[in-house]
């Protein structure tokens, strides 16, 4: 975040004009692009590709694209920038790992740049971690121009984020309960001057039931001269009604004809294992894998915990993140993870959406996810920005039904990897051993007297019961 309290924006030009798209005035959006080209990834050194400039980006915000590491637009910028460069309303298809993010960032301090004033912005996730991921990407592109950004979110302390309200920042990243929290509350704000508005993950934000407070958000939002953009990974007919709730005649960019689109650069394979040998079987393809970044996704808090101690009892730099765990714990494990001083994420479905974690080489579905569009999302993970990456899934007698259902979705077979079932086996000894010392550690921890603090550190609301601990929550 910058530190001065004064607003350094400094006014530029306009972005460079681009070419007159055909409007149409229907009041129903318009679909611009429902394509998708795989092979149309960030990285392809094709010099027929279009750079941020081509699309009408001023020059310091190609400038801070370029400091990222971002050499061409994503398709999703591709397509959407031009259009809200233009000043329209966008819908957005696509999902995290799509670059979306700056998609909607860039028009946005843009247009910020044109007009600096304090609330100008407001960008609203459904789960704290995006918020916080949005707010870095926010600083990130504006650190040229010394964007102001304050994010609110739940489960953090109000009143240092009523500090920063009172500091005036141009752009606000928040989860709806926390905004209208500080809304109703916090003496001096109001959003009554905003001119951007950015629902982001605007289907998991319904999901969520946080509909009821984006209709009280949106009652107290000026409707005149604001721009909006909602970006979605799926189409449904509540999303809809959102939309035609709070966008004006939009247009819709679409960068996947199908929600359950796996993005390229991505090497899917499940193993086939009985189920007793998991634990085997995944310390074997972890120490493949050694060095590399992995996340292991399982199905409860408790298997989480559980195979977070036995990988570190084998040596494994492995970290824990699930919805138990304190907003704090949770950001410290990630950003452990993020700097690399932990290798392995251990982490339930609550992490699953919209983390981002650039540099993931490997996940692992340990336990297979309860559904098709878990597992997108889930391997969405790896294979990010056009990166290369592999997801591994483990089937066991038990999940052959829950498998089959997960390929027909995708609508096609994913390869099955040989398994190395002497070499594995070797391993049997050992992780025996260390299963036993994680069973001994968990029973300690659900008595309370866990000595291995660190795991559950930071855990909300102190002791909880074997109950609670099987559950993961949302
Ligand atoms: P998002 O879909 O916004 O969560 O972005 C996924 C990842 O892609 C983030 O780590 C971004 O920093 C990165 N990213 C966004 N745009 C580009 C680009 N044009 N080239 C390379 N990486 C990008």
């Amino acid at each position: 975040m910058a530190k001065s309290s004064k607003p350094r924006l400094t006014k530029m030009a306009p972005a460079k004009e681009s070419p007159e798209p055909e409007l149409s005035e229907d009041e129903s959006e318009e679909d611009v692009s429902a394509e998708e080209k795989e092979e149309d990834t960030p990285a392809a050194e094709d010099g027929s590709k279009k750079t941020f400039a081509d699309l009408g980006v001023i020059e310091s915000l190609c400038e801070a694209c370029e400091n990222l590491g971002y050499k061409y637009p994503t398709p999703i910028q591709e397509q959407a920038i031009p259009i809200m460069l233009e000043g329209r309303d966008v819908i957005g298809l696509a999902e995290t790992g799509s670059g979306k993010t700056a998609a909607f960032v860039i028009p946005m301090l843009t247009a910020l740049m044109d007009k600096p004033q304090s609330f100008f912005g407001l960008i609203m996730a459904p789960t704290r971690e995006l918020a916080y991921q949005i707010s870095q990407q926010v600083e990130a592109l504006g650190s040229l121009i010394n964007v102001k950004c304050a994010v609110l979110v739940g489960g953090m302390d109000m009143v240092p984020q009523s500090i920063a309200l009172g500091k005036k920042p141009h752009v606000i990243v928040a989860t709806p309960g926390r905004l209208l929290d500080h809304l109703e509350n916090t003496k001096g704000f109001s959003l009554k001057h905003l001119k951007y508005l950015v629902m982001d993950e605007a289907d998991r934000l319904l999901d969520l039931d946080f509909g009821p407070i984006l209709d009280k958000i949106l009652k107290v939002l000026p409707r005149e001269g604001r721009r909006t953009y909602l970006f979605s990974a799926t189409m449904s007919s509540k999303v809809e009604s959102l939309q035609r709730a709070s966008l004006h005649n939009p247009l819709r960019v679409s960068i996947s004809s199908s929600s359950h689109q796996t993005v390229a650069g991505l090497l899917q394979k499940y193993m086939f294992i009985p189920h007793k040998h998991k634990d085997i079987y995944l310390v074997h393809l972890l120490n493949d894998n050694i060095g590399h970044p992995v996340i292991i996704f399982t199905r409860t808090v408790n298997e989480t915990q559980r195979i977070a101690i036995l990988l570190r009892t084998l040596g494994f730099g492995a970290i824990p993140l699930h919805g138990q765990l304190s907003q704090s714990a949770r950001l410290g494990a990630l950003s452990k993870f993020k700097s690399r001083s932990r290798d392995i994420l251990v982490a339930t479905d609550v992490a699953a959406r919209g983390l981002d974690i650039p540099a993931v080489d490997l996940v692992v579905n340990l336990d297979l996810p309860p559904d098709s569009k878990t597992y997108v999302h889930r391997v969405g993970r790896t294979a990010r920005a056009g990166k290369s990456g592999k997801a591994v899934s483990f089937v066991t007698q038990y999940d052959v039904e829950m498998w089959l259902r997960i390929e027909n979705a995708l609508g096609k077979k994913v390869d099955e990897e040989p398994i190395p079932k002497d070499e594995a086996m070797v391993l049997a000894e050992r992780v025996g051993e260390a299963q036993r010392v994680a069973i001994r550690e968990m029973k300690e921890l659900h008595e309370g007297r866990g000595k291995k603090g660190a795991v559950l550190k930071g855990r909300k609301g102190g002791k909880r019961g074997r109950d609670e601990m099987d559950r993961e929550e949302g």
